[in-house]
């Protein structure tokens, strides 16, 4: 795998679902279309392979992409030739971008220092969520032009400080950086959603919201991460308290135990988790997010995260 670098974007790609790119350009390829003097926006789909909703936004707006100016990255396009997250036994393209040995890393680091050395007005990654959640941003900083930019996009914006690796947390040490999901990829709202955000920003030099935040943003951060135990089961119907306060008794899964542990790796499930009959259960109310009801992404990831509000 290697980072190919192109100063043009042929509209014939235009035409591609995001199964296709990887057969036309190889591998993760970075599109420099910067304009002399204007601070670039940089725009990041598929680093997840089956998360095509940004790509789709990005094929509606191949003219507007081609004025502005702009650092566009396709990442995972093998895994997207394969409708999956991640090619089996290959790293998770969204956990790569601190450290790592993985050819994912190195790809990871090359466009780090490419994109840190253009200094971006922006950077925004786009990815669809697995299981049902309503939209909402993914920041690592909460200075007024983040929370600003989160604000543009959803009343809900999750401070993540957990996992290490993901790219925003990596580009927010550089340029105001935000993750959006968007919805499921099955889901067409997801493409509407991610279409007209990504119009307006491209539209519009200026911050978003004028670097004010709006008071209708709620603020959330990841408590615990949660994982699945061997042989447990999960409940696709927990899906349901993404973003909303699981009440306490609650059975996050159909059978076996779950692990929460914090971001220092702290090990949270005693105060998170009961148990009733050999079933885990929710000690307090507890606010999920990411529930997924795939239990392959699950096991690959994680089950879901327990948000508290930052106040
Ligand atoms: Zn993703």
């Amino acid at each position: 795998m290697e980072l190919t670098v192109e100063r043009d974007l042929p509209p014939v790609l235009a035409d591609l679902p995001a199964t296709a790119l990887a057969d036309q350009l190889g591998g993760p390829t970075l599109f420099d279309l910067r304009k002399p003097d204007q601070p670039p926006l940089f725009v990041s789909v598929l680093l997840h392979g089956n998360e095509v909703s940004g790509w789709d936004a990005v094929r509606a707006l191949f003219a507007e992409i081609t004025d502005a100016s702009t650092l566009l990255f396709l990442g995972n396009l093998e895994a997207a030739a394969h409708g999956v997250r991640a090619l089996p036994g290959r790293a998770d393209f969204n956990r790569v971008w601190e450290q790592g040995e993985s050819a994912e890393a190195a790809v990871a680091a090359e466009v780090t220092t490419y994109v840190k050395a253009a200094n971006p007005r922006m950077a925004l990654d786009i990815h669809n969520t697995t299981g049902e959640n309503p939209p909402y941003a993914v920041i690592s900083r909460l200075d007024p032009e983040t929370l600003a930019f989160a604000g543009a996009f959803s009343t809900r914006a999750l401070l993540a400080t957990q996992p290490h690796g993901f790219q925003t947390r990596r580009f927010a040490q550089f340029c105001t950086a935000m993750t959006i999901e968007v919805g499921t990829p099955e889901d067409p709202s997801s493409t509407t959603r991610a279409t007209g955000f990504l119009a307006a920003l491209l539209a519009d030099n200026a911050p978003p919201n004028g670097a004010r935040v709006p008071e209708s943003l709620s603020l959330y951060e990841t408590a615990a991460r949660v994982t699945l135990a061997d042989g447990t089961v999960l409940d696709p119907d927990m899906q349901r308290f993404n973003f909303r306060t699981a009440p306490a008794g609650t059975a996050l899964t159909r059978s076996g135990s779950l692990h929460a542990t914090a971001a220092d790796d702290r090990d949270l499930g005693p105060e998170y988790f009961g148990t009733n009959n050999g079933l885990a259960v929710l000690k307090r109310p507890t606010m999920l997010a990411m529930y997924t009801g795939e239990e392959e992404a699950a096991r690959r990831d994680c089950l879901c995260y327990f948000l508290e509000p930052v106040t």
